[in-house]
């Protein structure tokens, strides 16, 4: 019997007739200008699939100006008619969701059924921004004192820039751009140069969409580029996520040049298993969370911290389901991990499994070996592509590298404490915050961990707790910089600024009848 592939083939998106995926600038597709480009592999073959052009400072600056020329109109339109345009975007997106997430999986390459995962998500984000007229309501005040109302409102900073990582390139950019143009805000996306093509057809959908020109731009890029962003006068506000250096270096960078930034940064995600978790659930969800998208996820699960005896018998069903793992190209239906994004990552991965070994962590499954065969692992058929195993280390120690340090691939590291404030100690020590879950049939030791632990998402029998739309995302300590979090009510507040007005009225002059039913021009 033969594979089952997903019904959209890669060859059937835009994808197929690419050779440069170039910017998105006033409305229009733009090449490159400057000539700098580098390669996007599929990481399914190892092939260099096509060129990403890297923005010149003068393409970025074309986008910041196309960006700044449409923001006057763009914050008058009234919030109803910008709601508007994001629900004929929503219903483009749910239209060509299939066609987006083969894209998805064509440059990071992971399974097409979490791709279709990540787009609702994304889409998720585009329903709550429709609801933008509700959300910038304001506060009112009537009689602060005699004759005089006082009333707060919020509006639009002017032109905003995200800066996106390559592990979700759908969902990270709908985190910020639906909220920031629903609130009357201008923006330039870059996106990650490894997957850079689904940000340029989310661009074309928005102009369908009815989007006027300029409001969303796109420039692909490297360093240049988010250097351009952070200096340019005209930016006001600045969204990034990435791994924690890069956030860090976007914070400060960003504040000095007095612009608002949020920078979401890396993550060392703990799932505590309490002695009394049930077993099977507990183990499913640590496969799912640790292994699904090859461990590239800000929230994926890196370590189990077995609490008590646990360890004894999680780890051996840990294992038996991480040496079956169905690694393949992840076009193919039942396929549960694709490969790595691209070669050095995969080598990075390689490198902090040696460096367990080094460290005295018993390794207990080595995904860069066939369980089956012992030979160095590969896919057959897609030898060239950049592909892994899952890995599993027991009895790793809060000094080793492998626990402290993010490697962002398919290792799952177990360590093993004692009791329940030991498990929190650890967790709370950790210099990131971004995701934790806790594994427990009891509610008191679930109520107490949710309350004490020191991390920015909590999961209670949840291994990945991903907050809805209208809740925000956000970690704590060396995962996010800056007050807001991304999205919800947060998101909003990120991408408006407050404006307290107080009038007093002379007595008022009466104007002539109105007939017809007032609408919103
Ligand atoms: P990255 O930090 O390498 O790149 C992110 C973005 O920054 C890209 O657009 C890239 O072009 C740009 N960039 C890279 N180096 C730069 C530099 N020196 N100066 C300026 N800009 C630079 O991250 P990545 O490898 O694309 O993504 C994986 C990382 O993102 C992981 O650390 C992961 O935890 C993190 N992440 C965090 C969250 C979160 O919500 N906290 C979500 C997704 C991913």
């Amino acid at each position: 019997m033969g594979e089952h592939y997903a019904p959209t083939a890669a060859t059937d998106t835009p994808l197929a007739s690419m050779t440069e995926v170039g910017h998105f600038i006033a409305g229009e597709p733009v090449a490159s200008a400057s000539g700098r480009r580098q390669p996007v592999y599929n990481p399914t073959t190892g092939a260099v699939a096509r060129q990403v052009a890297l923005a010149s400072a003068d393409e970025v600056n074309a986008a910041v100006a196309a960006a700044q020329a449409a923001f006057p109109a763009w914050s008058d339109t009234p919030p109803i008619r910008r709601a508007r345009v994001l629900f004929k975007f929503l219903e483009l997106m749910n239209q060509h969701r299939d066609t987006l997430a083969a894209m998805i999986t064509a440059e990071h390459g992971k399974v097409y059924t979490d791709a279709q995962g990540e787009v609702s998500r994304g889409i998720d984000i585009i329903e709550f921004a429709c609801g933008i007229p509700q959300l910038l309501k304001g506060d009112y005040t009537e009689q602060v004192s005699t004759g005089i109302d006082n009333w707060t409102l919020r509006q639009p900073l002017g032109v905003a820039a995200g800066i996106t990582p390559f592990n979700f390139p759908v969902m990270v950019p709908c985190w910020m751009f639906p909220v920031a143009i629903a609130a009357g805000n201008c923006f330039v996306l870059k996106p990650s140069e490894r997957d850079p093509s689904p940000s340029l057809f989310m661009a074309e959908l928005l102009k369908q969409a009815g989007l006027p020109d300029g409001v969303f731009n796109v420039v692909q890029g490297d360093k240049l580029a988010v250097d351009t962003l952070l200096t340019h006068p005209d930016v006001k506000a600045i969204s990034f996520v990435g791994s924690t250096p890069i956030a860090h270096y976007i914070y400060e960078t960003g504040a000095h040049h007095g612009k608002r930034v949020q920078a979401l940064g890396g993550a060392k995600n703990h799932m505590v298993v309490m002695p009394d978790a049930d077993l099977e659930q507990t183990v499913d969800a640590l496969i799912g969370a640790g292994y699904g998208s090859a461990g590239e996820r800000c929230m994926a699960i890196s370590v189990a911290v077995a609490v008590g005896d646990v360890a004894d018998k999680l780890v051996p069903a840990l294992a038996a389901r991480a040496k079956t793992l169905k690694v393949k190209n992840g076009m193919a239906l039942d396929a549960e991990m694709g490969p790595i994004v691209t070669r050095e990552a995969l080598e990075r991965i390689t490198g902090y499994i040696a460096v367990g070994v080094a460290e005295g962590a018993t390794l207990v499954v080595d995904g860069r070996v066939d369980p089956v065969s012992g030979q160095p692992f590969q896919v057959l058929g897609f030898e060239g592509g950049f592909f892994i195993g899952g890995t599993l280390f027991d009895h790793a120690t809060a000094d080793m590298r492998i626990y402290r340090e993010e490697i962002f691939g398919p290792v799952l590291v177990v360590v093993r404490v004692p009791d329940f404030v030991a498990a929190i100690d650890l967790v709370n020590a950790h210099e990131y915050g971004n995701g934790v879950a806790c594994f427990t049939s009891d509610g008191n030791v679930a109520r107490e961990f949710a309350r004490r632990i020191q991390v920015g998402m909590v999961g209670i029998n949840v291994p990945i707790p991903v907050p809805m739309a209208w809740h925000g995302f956000g970690g704590w300590k060396k995962s996010l910089f800056g007050d807001m979090h991304a999205y919800g009510e947060e998101g909003v507040r990120f991408y408006t600024k407050q404006k307290s007005i107080m009038q007093r009225w002379p007595a008022s002059i009466a104007k002539g009848a109105e007939f017809v039913m007032p609408t919103a021009k």
